[in-house]
């Protein structure tokens, strides 16, 4: 038998871990220059819902996703450009067959394969000329080769240049049915194409990319698996593909998105991915990150190998950033 003392104990601490400030600072322990934007974005920024004033730490850079997108599944178009000096930043190669296509927020990625391009994501419609097309030509790339692209979920930021690049170089495009929908409410929006599947291996020449459907942030959120080489090594590239949450984020989101981040937690570290990638440059501090690679003499290490317990630890963070919201929306501050 249990003595009823012992019993009543592991109720109170099954209960004093299971709450928003308990996930929060689960996650805040966590944090590092591989996930801290990330946590930014996902984490509540007060457990409290009215705080005095803005808490220290708290900077402006938060809800950046949900202003940069818009109103959410929103798509600025090519029409809504901002000045450029505001979003544009420079691309770069990465690993032997990955190009980060990016502005100051937001980033695209174009894996090369022996048969063409798959493109991941590609930013605000404004900046698909400078960021997409100039700057792959400007990599060595061709657009013309984009035979795939595919979306994490369809928000303006990572959509909005579907249509123009459909319309000039006529990949395949992939999303998941559920952001399908979101993408067909835009008001421009691009060609119905292609169903993701979960767990559906996409294969281009030589080179085989992982899709995973993961709800949570949208309810077709895809994050993916995506093989890269360093100098001929072999790694492997996760990236969570939607990540930030708010207090409007439903229940039943936030629960896919604790399981999905488990889920690919376990998949992820199964298959041994030691690279985490994202669609934020600031979920991981990527503009550095890129700064380092182009800065990298040879022997130095590859600043986007940050090895396995990296990633787990990133969907870590993320999980418990929503298990944060989950807590506080059941009154368990
Ligand atoms: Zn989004």
């Amino acid at each position: 038998m249990i003595p009823l003392s012992a019993f009543l104990s592991v109720m109170a601490l099954g209960r004093s871990t299971d709450t928003g400030t308990a996930h929060k600072a689960a996650a805040t322990a966590l944090l590092n220059s591989n996930n801290t934007g990330a946590a930014r974005l996902a984490c509540p920024a007060s457990i409290f819902p009215e705080p005095a004033a803005n808490p220290p730490g708290d900077g402006p850079a938060r809800g950046a996703e949900a202003r940069g997108s818009g109103r959410p599944g929103g798509n600025a178009g090519r029409g809504a450009t901002p000045p450029r000096e505001n979003w544009y930043a420079e691309g770069g190669q990465v690993f032997d067959n990955l190009y980060m296509l990016t502005t100051k927020v937001n980033s695209a990625w174009a894996v090369k394969t022996s048969a063409g391009i798959i493109l991941i994501d590609t930013l605000f419609g404004y900046a698909a000329q400078d960021e997409i097309v100039d700057g792959m030509k400007k990599l060595g790339l061709d657009p013309a080769d984009i035979k795939y692209i595919v979306i994490s979920h369809a928000h303006g930021d990572h959509d909005g240049a579907v249509k123009f690049l459909q319309d000039t170089y006529h990949p395949h495009v992939i999303l998941a049915p559920k952001d399908w929908e979101l993408a067909a409410r835009q008001a421009n929006p691009y060609s119905h194409d292609m169903d993701a599947k979960d767990g559906q291996k996409l294969t281009l020449g030589d080179t085989t990319i992982t899709i995973y459907i993961t709800p949570g942030h949208t309810g077709g959120t895809l994050s993916f698996l995506v093989p890269v080489k360093d100098h001929g090594v072999s790694h492997l590239a996760m990236e969570w593909g939607g990540t930030a949450l708010s207090k409007n984020t439903s229940k039943e989101m936030l629960q896919s998105y604790i399981l999905n981040a488990g889920r690919l937690l376990d998949i992820a570290d199964g298959a041994g991915a030691d690279v985490i990638i994202g669609n934020h440059t600031e979920y991981n501090d990527a503009l550095a990150r890129l700064e380092q690679t182009k800065a990298r003499k040879p022997g130095d290490l590859n600043p986007w190998v940050v090895g396995r317990p990296e990633v787990r630890k990133y969907l870590t963070v993320v999980q418990e950033c929503a298990k944060s919201w989950l807590a506080i929306g059941e009154g368990r501050p």
